[in-house]
């Protein structure tokens, strides 16, 4: 199948790599070293629809197709993975809103998302469950008008800067899959609380929390979809969220591939410049190969979610989600090698594509529950 980019796509990005240049790589070391969320460039990203920019247009958002959004997030990642994963999941959760909610949860939230006002969560791991989703133990129990909700949900994106969410529990406990049910949450609700998770390897600048859910009460109108059909909803979703990480991984490793080519030009050893000796150029040349291969395969992904054919979409979003974020790393950690001592140091971006590339191959599925995903539509 042959894929091209259309004009308007070209200058999507563009007009990203524009606004990652100017808004997000200066400032990236700085928003790194202080685990600094980017709330004031998150705001500007939005003037420019780059916050959730497949938010339709009646509810204030860009209506962009899955491959504008594929590219807005690669560009996003390639100016700085942090920041590009702030600004960039400012909108986690919507999608079941959007596909599942009801018209007041869309004209209340959806347009302060889109208008970078405030940002949304996705609230589906648990400290015990994050691989099987099917397992978590997060209770909803139905007490007249409304459900009382007690759970934990861990690695929150967005976990303390979010002021609505779209957590995932179970309204007949034992029923596995069969009994989750999607709830929007109000992160100010009484028993409702977070705590920071400041010590990660990498994308700094993404806020990440556990949220602690105590006897939170929630009216019925506050159901997203239908009750016991959570589980069914969110894989609807599953494909489009792995495009989208797979496309991450692709912007990390072409900023890490940049960031090694300009290095490679001005460093000299042995009077000439290191780009000159073969196995710095080689080793240029099999990063730029990877990630061409990995964004061909991304595009594809996303065109089939664009065309909404989900069995292929599942298949190759699984693939590119897996090729893409397991030649992040190579790629990245090539760049570290390229740079010599220069790329174990925080004065060079290499360090930071390196640990920001990692986490593409564990969240929205880890490269192994990939491969399960793969070889049962294969075999
Ligand atoms: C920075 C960050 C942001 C995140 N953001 C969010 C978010 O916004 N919302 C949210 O809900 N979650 C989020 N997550 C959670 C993320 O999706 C999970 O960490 C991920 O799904 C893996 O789950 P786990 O950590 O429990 O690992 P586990 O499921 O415990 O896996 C541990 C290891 O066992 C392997 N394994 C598990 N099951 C199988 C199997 N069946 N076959 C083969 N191998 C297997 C895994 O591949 C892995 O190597 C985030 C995580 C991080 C680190």
């Amino acid at each position: 199948m042959a894929f091209m980019l259309s004009e308007e796509h070209q200058a999507i990005r563009e007009a990203v790599r524009e606004f990652g240049e100017n808004e997000m790589s200066p400032v990236a070391e700085e928003h790194d070293r202080a685990h600094k969320y980017p709330e004031a460039i998150r705001k500007k990203a939005a003037e420019y629809d780059f916050v959730a920019p497949a938010i339709p247009l009646e509810y204030g958002g860009a209506g962009m197709d899955k491959i504008s959004s594929t590219i807005v997030t690669e560009e996003l990642w390639r100016a700085d993975p942090g920041i590009g994963s702030a600004v960039g999941s400012a909108g986690f959760g919507t999608n079941m809103i959007i596909e599942f909610g009801d018209e007041w949860m869309k004209e209340e939230w959806l347009p302060k998302i889109a208008n970078g006002e405030t940002a949304s969560c996705s609230m589906i791991s648990e400290p015990a469950h994050g691989s099987n989703v099917a397992g978590i133990e997060t209770v909803a129990e139905e007490d007249g008008d409304g459900y009382v909700l007690n759970g934990n949900k861990m690695w929150i994106t967005n976990g303390t800067v979010a002021d609505v969410g779209v957590l995932m529990a179970n309204t007949s406990p034992d029923a596995g899959h069969k009994g989750i049910t999607a709830f929007l949450v109000e992160m100010d609700r009484d028993g409702v609380s977070t705590e920071k998770i400041d010590n990660k390897l990498g994308i700094r600048a993404s806020d990440l929390a556990e949220v602690i859910i105590d006897d939170v009460r929630v009216p019925k109108e506050n159901v997203i979809g239908e009750i016991d059909h959570g589980f069914y909803q969110l894989m609807e979703f599953f494909a489009s969220g792995r495009t989208s990480v797979a496309s991450q991984a692709v912007g990390a490793a072409q900023g890490a591939l940049d960031a090694a080519i300009e290095y490679a030009n001005e460093r000299e050893q042995f009077d000439q410049k290191i780009k000159e000796f073969q196995a710095i150029e080689h080793k240029l040349a099999e990063m730029a190969t990877k990630v061409e291969a990995a964004r061909s395969l991304t595009y594809r992904a996303a065109s089939q979610v664009e065309k909404n054919n989900q069995d292929v979409a599942a298949q190759y979003s699984s693939m590119a989600k897996l090729f893409a974020s397991e030649i992040s790393v190579e790629v990245a950690d090539e760049g570290v090698q390229v740079h010599g001592g220069a790329g174990y140091v925080t004065d060079y971006p290499a360090e930071r594509y390196y640990r920001d590339a990692r986490i593409t191959k564990i969240y929205e599925g880890t490269s192994e529950i990939q491969k399960n995903i793969i070889a049962d539509q294969i075999l």
